[in-house]
């Protein structure tokens, strides 16, 4: 009876899953979701091709398993039951504003996700500041790309993943990937270092394992994981002895490089080989394909980011950039491989617990005036920074009492999750919003059972900065609602009244005023410019001219010229002057349209950094790090390093994926993937149930051996819950800039499992 209703036409629309954002179309079928994946070759950024997951995202659609009922957690049975959508929003209402009479707003915790659409993001923080008056909210997107955001905004002043579109991967000389399995975490983008290779260019991988994305690699260093700071290190050293620091554009363009030559000078390549335990003519490889191609790149994802020193780790990579002139000029640059599917507009508009909407800081008091403004309340009334995500979850239960969570699923994808389960479980109360009953979702006093990507439109941002627009092909079955209806029910029970829209077009319209002259300006864009330019990039205000600075060759009419033609994946704007730092006030004012005198929209910002940094002064800041090591080495007792990730057939948590039968039977369970060396020491073969034990837990997998992996090293990928799940031992923590838990590096037992 719950069967969503067919669509009557074909409708271009988004992946659900990583931050790749894959255009797709989905074509009525006689299928039980009612629709079909068909491939959309026009978006440029994946010309059609899509990984399994995105294949078989309408799945979920119709499964069994998704929630089409609220759900109560009754008091007489103790048992989550069905009710109605006017008896769960009372509760959770109720449960909220109880919380706070009873302990004050700053009990109330919120707790998004980095899957949220942009406009769920914005109404998720603004309903935590302004309907609950709590400081208390942070999401999962601090799990996954913060400490690269930080390293960003400390080094150019603004963080966008990619400064530039990820077609200009395939016109660099040398590709630096660090601690990316793109090949089986995002697999479309392949095809951009396949090309890169194609045309002449290297790629080097820097992961402790022989990933399927490192076997395509000209050059693969596996450094002992925690070690990617002293890695960058040697390598700048090696730059510096070498002669081949670029001093005209330090002296351009940069402050702050006599500090940091002056650190990397202490990390010689000998000390380096000894830490990282890559030889130093490997370095010295490295050093001569980066910096003997013209133009050059370094991508990090979470390898070098979920360390407790992150934001340094990053800060290292971008510092080699710098000193080697690899920023701020066309197809060169540093740039972060963003993981969720809208990681990058879900920590722009509200939900991290230090910013609001246009990526302003929350305690700057020109961003709360303005934002204050549009929300029509008193700047001062606005709560200030809260804890985050790691934070706020280990303190919940004393003083975050009670808890409204959406689109997360923390009892698997959060570190020490043992702990973290058993605080979620000392709650007074905690509604959840979710499509399906996630292991979180399961502790709840109500679940609210939402809409899916393809039962509703919203806009997200991907990788590089393109706002796209996913759009509605079916209509929510009917006992399901959207998340910001469900955010527009409870604002109402709360006595908020001055409206809190549910229309994603309404809220997008109100976002576009709340980030107007911010960082992340998305004030020009709208849903139609996004339909019809098949994305937009930030910063695009409603008006003016985009900064100097194009790019060579790029434009209409370049065929002849080492430009990408049509499929540079920017769509119409490719030739269009890129902005030069965080706003477009470049001091040119609006352009008139010579046909009607009106000014002719923004053209968005492919392209960042070309003329200027988004910097009070326009230049680059150098910042001097150091080498130190993980928050937990081995010892006697737990000799061995834990390295954490994913597989190509599950996503995140897995909530979702793992109720596909074709991804659950791809990838059904996790593993402990260890060298020969290791098993042998073990006794254990292939398939051998291993313990793996840490200070904090144990989790228990079949043993998966291969020489793809160092000896020292496990790694277990996290998309399970149960006795496997690969979080009960990881380390909570913290790097002290961005709050990163380290996810990638801690010391534990492996052992036999008897069970
Ligand atoms: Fe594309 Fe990522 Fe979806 Fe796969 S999961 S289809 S790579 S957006």
């Amino acid at each position: 009876g719950d069967a969503p209703a067919s669509p009557a036409a074909s409708v271009d629309t988004h992946c659900p899953y990583c931050a790749l954002q894959c255009g797709m179309t989905l074509r009525p079928s006689a299928a039980d979701s009612g629709v079909e994946v068909v491939e959309r070759t026009a978006f440029p950024v994946n010309r059609g091709a899509l990984c399994g997951k995105g294949r078989t995202a309408p799945a979920l659609l119709s499964s069994r398993v998704r929630l089409t009922e609220p759900l109560v957690r009754r008091p007489d049975t103790g048992r989550l039951e069905p009710a109605t959508w006017e008896e769960a929003l009372d509760r959770v209402a109720e449960g909220l504003a109880a919380t706070g009479r009873a302990h004050g707003p700053d009990a109330v915790g919120v707790f998004g996700g980095g899957g949220l659409t942009n406009e769920k993001a914005y109404a998720l923080g603004k309903f935590a500041r302004v309907v609950l008056g709590t400081s208390q909210i942070d999401y999962n997107g601090r799990f996954c790309m913060s400490s690269a955001a930080a390293a960003h905004q400390r080094a150019f002043g603004l963080d966008r993943g990619l400064p530039f579109p990820l077609a200009d991967v395939s016109r660099t000389g040398c590709v630096i990937l660090v601690g990316s399995n793109l090949a089986e975490t995002m697999p479309p983008a392949l095809r951009y270092l396949t090309e890169l290779k194609e045309a002449g260019g290297r790629l080097i991988v820097i992961d402790p394992r022989r990933t399927r994305t490192a076997e395509q690699a000209d050059l693969h260093l596996a450094p002992r994981p925690g070690t990617d700071l002293a890695l960058a290190l040697g390598l700048l050293h090696l730059v510096v002895a070498e002669g081949r620091v670029d001093e005209e554009f330090i002296a351009r363009r940069t402050v702050g490089w006599e500090e940091a030559r002056a650190a990397a000078m202490a990390h010689w390549p000998e000390l380096v080989e000894r830490i990282t335990g890559v030889a130093v003519p490997e370095l010295r490889r490295a050093i001569d394909m980066f910096c003997d191609a013209e133009n050059s790149m370094v991508l990090t994802a979470r390898g070098p980011e979920q360390q407790s020193k992150g934001t340094d780790t990053v800060g290292a990579w971008i510092n080699l950039c710098l000193a080697t002139g690899r920023a701020g000029r066309p197809l060169s640059g540093y740039g972060c491989l963003t993981g969720q599917g809208n990681g990058q507009g879900g920590r722009e508009h509200g939900q991290k617990a230090d910013q609001l909407p246009g990526y302003r800081k929350l305690d700057d008091p020109a961003a709360r005036a303005h934002v204050a403004a549009v929300w029509d309340v008193d700047p001062d009334a606005l709560p200030g920074p809260g804890r985050s995500a790691y934070e706020l979850l280990d303190a919940l239960g004393s003083e975050v009492r009670g808890l409204l969570l959406m689109g997360s699923n923390p009892l698997v994808s959060a570190p020490r999750a043992a702990h973290i389960e058993s605080r979620l479980r000392s709650l007074d109360f905690l509604a959840v919003a979710d499509v399906v009953l996630s292991e979180t979702a399961a502790l709840a006093d109500v679940v609210l059972p939402v809409a899916q990507w393809a039962e509703e439109t919203g806009t997200t941002t991907n990788l590089e900065g393109r706002v796209i627009l996913r759009r509605a092909a079916l209509t929510p079955p009917p006992g399901v609602r959207t998340d910001l209806a469900v955010l527009h029910g409870l604002a109402a029970r709360l006595g908020w009244e001055k409206g809190f829209p549910e229309d994603p077009e309404e809220v997008f319209d109100e976002l576009r005023r709340a980030s107007a002259g911010g960082p992340a300006d998305y004030s020009g864009i709208t849903y139609r410019r996004v339909a019809e330019e098949d994305g937009v990039f930030w910063p695009c205000p409603e008006t003016g001219e985009a900064g100097a600075g194009a790019v060579p060759g790029a434009g209409p009419g370049a065929e002849d010229g080492p430009g990408p033609g049509p499929d540079a994946g920017v769509g119409p704007d490719t030739g269009a002057r890129a902005d030069t730092g965080a706003r477009a006030d470049t001091g040119a004012g609006p352009l008139r349209s010579a046909a009607d005198g009106a000014p002719a929209p923004h053209p968005g910002t492919p392209r960042l950094f070309l003329d200027r940094f988004a910097t009070a002064d326009g230049r680059a800041r150098f910042v001097p790090v150091s080498h130190r090591p993980a928050a937990e080495e081995p010892d006697a007792e737990y000799p061995v390093l834990l390295t954490t990730g994913r597989v190509l057939s599950q996503y995140q948590s897995g909530a979702q994926t793992r109720r596909v039968a074709e991804l659950n039977e791809a990838a059904p369970g996790p593993f402990v993937q260890l060298h020969p060396l290791l098993a042998d020491r073990l006794g254990a073969a292939e398939g051998a149930p291993l313990a793996v034990v840490s200070r904090r837990g144990r989790t228990v997998a079949p043993a998966r051996i291969s020489r793809d992996i160092r000896p020292d090293t496990v790694f277990m990928p996290f998309h399970w819950a149960g006795p496997g799940r690969a979080n009960t031992v990881t380390n909570p923590a913290l790097d002290p800039v961005s709050r990163m838990p380290e996810f990638k590096v801690c010391a534990v037992r492996v052992e036999l499992a008897e069970d």
